[in-house]
């Protein structure tokens, strides 16, 4: 089965890895802040917290921006459930803008009409999470300006988006927004096994996510309310969780960061190279935007259902029984059973439900083979051609 997507480990990843566990400190010891700093400098951001898995980024993101009971928080259906179940996470109600039919983002014109409603109803939300999905950056200067017009703080779901750029600057920048999480998943663009990341321009957020994702203790005695008993003491001032990242997991992450900008040039050319083998074929291709560099964590494909024959579960089921590991990215979070329980449907979402009947992720990753890519380019092919 040729997967949608992987991994990409080299010796230098190995030795990293073995290096750590022969030293003194296989937690809190020097790999994270170094990992912290290798991305922060990358982004151009004055803050970056490592932390174990970017769904406790997003939480420790939430719980900074304040968001509890009675708050609403706003994120994209066409995402992982992690967009939104962390607003869940902190007792905040949640609610879905539907997306746009050409980048599958977060719609700007839906949000515009929501916030108006919502304006009218008393219900605007208290932060909004606009997902990149595949790594295409959602227009982050338009949703800023409505988050000063509406009043609403602002968390970048960037877990596709490490090494892609909006208008000329590194995604994490936060210059649109008050933190940014990633994703180090394995499928994601790099990888510490398990891993995520918040970043953030501002020491108070930062000095808040930093208690957060460490039990809520310090041991800074400038921050203590009286002073230490002894050289032992620590101060727990907050209900914080265990969220911290291994020694071996930020030395993967430190040798992974130096080949972040290959990896997202090998996405680039593939993506490249998939745009002119599948251009005749009946299907809509990945958005291109002049303002965004995408990091392509994903090629999402959408079949032209009216020009073929085969229905979307058909064409799935076939590139799966020809050894494709394509994949669908994603079911609407609004579709989930727990989802639904809590009373949400795909009524007000239509672009979200066009979205799920059509599309299908192909293989990408960086060390995907040309070879392989033409395997992929040719089934699919096969398939779509067959009358
Ligand atoms: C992968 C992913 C997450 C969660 O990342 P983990 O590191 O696995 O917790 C959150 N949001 C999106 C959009 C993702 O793709």
């Amino acid at each position: 089965m040729i997967p949608y997507g992987r991994q990409s480990i080299n010796q230098d990843d190995i030795d990293a890895v073995v290096e750590v566990l022969k030293s003194d400190f296989l937690t809190q010891g020097p790999q994270v802040p170094r990992f912290e700093k290798a991305v922060a400098d990358y982004c151009g951001v004055a803050h970056a917290l490592a932390v174990n898995s970017a769904t406790s980024a997003l939480h420790i993101a939430c719980m900074a921006l304040g968001i509890g009971e009675g708050d609403i928080v706003w994120t994209s259906p066409i995402s992982f459930v992690a967009s939104s179940n962390c607003a869940l996470y902190c007792g905040a109600q949640v609610d879905f803008v539907d997306i746009d039919q050409f980048t599958g983002n977060m719609s700007i014109s839906a949000l515009k009409a929501k916030l108006e409603s919502a304006r009218q109803s008393n219900s605007l939300p208290k932060v909004v999470i606009p997902v990149h999905l595949s790594g295409f950056s959602c227009p982050m200067a338009e949703i800023s300006e409505l988050a000063s017009h509406y009043g609403f703080r602002i968390i970048e779901d960037a877990s596709h988006a490490i090494g892609g750029q909006y208008k000329g600057h590194p995604v994490g920048r936060c210059e649109y927004s008050d933190i940014t999480v990633f994703s180090f998943h394995p499928v994601k663009i790099i990888t510490t096994a398990e891993g995520g990341m918040a970043l953030t321009q501002s020491d108070e957020l930062a000095e808040k996510m930093s208690l957060l994702r460490s039990h809520g203790i310090t041991r800074d005695e400038s921050r203590m309310d009286e002073p230490p008993h002894g050289p032992w003491y620590y101060q727990q001032q907050a209900l914080g969780f265990n969220y911290r990242m291994t020694e071996l997991q930020a030395a993967l992450g430190v040798s992974q960061m130096s080949r972040l900008d290959s990896f997202v040039e090998s996405r680039q050319r593939l993506a490249n190279r998939y745009d002119e083998l599948l251009v005749n074929l009946p299907l809509t291709l990945p958005p291109r935007h002049q303002d965004v560099y995408s990091a392509l964590h994903l090629y999402v494909v959408r079949l032209k259902l009216c020009k073929i024959s085969l229905t979307h579960r058909q064409v799935f089921e076939e590139l799966r029984a020809a050894e494709i590991g394509v994949n669908l990215h994603y079911i609407p979070i609004p579709m989930q059973p727990y989802y639904r329980r809590l009373g949400f449907s795909m009524d007000s979402l239509p672009q979200a439900a066009a979205y799920y009947s059509e599309a299908i992720s192909l293989p990408l990753y960086s060390d995907l083979s040309e070879f392989k890519q033409d395997k992929v380019v040719q089934v699919l092919s096969s398939i779509l051609e067959r009358k």
